[in-house]
């Protein structure tokens, strides 16, 4: 299994007991795997955050969907924006609806795509395809 630092999301041995990369103490972190997961999507880095978002996907952590949220409105890096938005979807969180349908209609058509493939996967018929952008 592959093992993560909880601090800077490099992959580490599941032996380390420090982060060879950032020094973290891997050993001193009470948090649940899930806070981890949450508290990180504050990465300063824009690829950690998209693969925080990628594992949240994976791990069902639908705790995070509020998180998740607000960086697909307001991240600074689009990747992360669509991976947040991308998330949404995986999650099947019904709370996302709104959002994402506003996304699916706004001008960035990259954004807007995702936005409402994630709509589909949650199960929403989109009544309005043609008025986006
Ligand atoms: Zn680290």
């Amino acid at each position: 299994m592959i093992a993560y630092c909880t601090h800077c999301w490099r992959e580490v041995s599941s032996a380390d007991t420090v982060c060879p990369k950032c020094k973290a103490d891997l050993t001193l972190d009470n948090r649940t795997y899930e806070e981890k997961l949450i508290g990180a999507l504050a990465h300063p880095l824009p690829e950690a955050r998209v693969r925080i978002c990628w594992l949240i996907g994976k791990n069902h952590t639908c705790e995070a969907v509020p998180d998740l949220m607000r960086l697909a409105m307001v991240d600074e890096d689009l990747f992360v924006r669509r991976a947040a938005l991308e998330t949404l979807g995986e999650l099947k969180d019904t709370r996302a609806m709104q959002l994402l349908r506003e996304v699916s209609r706004c001008d960035n058509r990259f954004l807007a795509a995702t936005a409402l493939k994630s709509l589909q996967k949650i199960g929403e018929k989109n009544d309005c395809v043609s008025c986006s952008g």
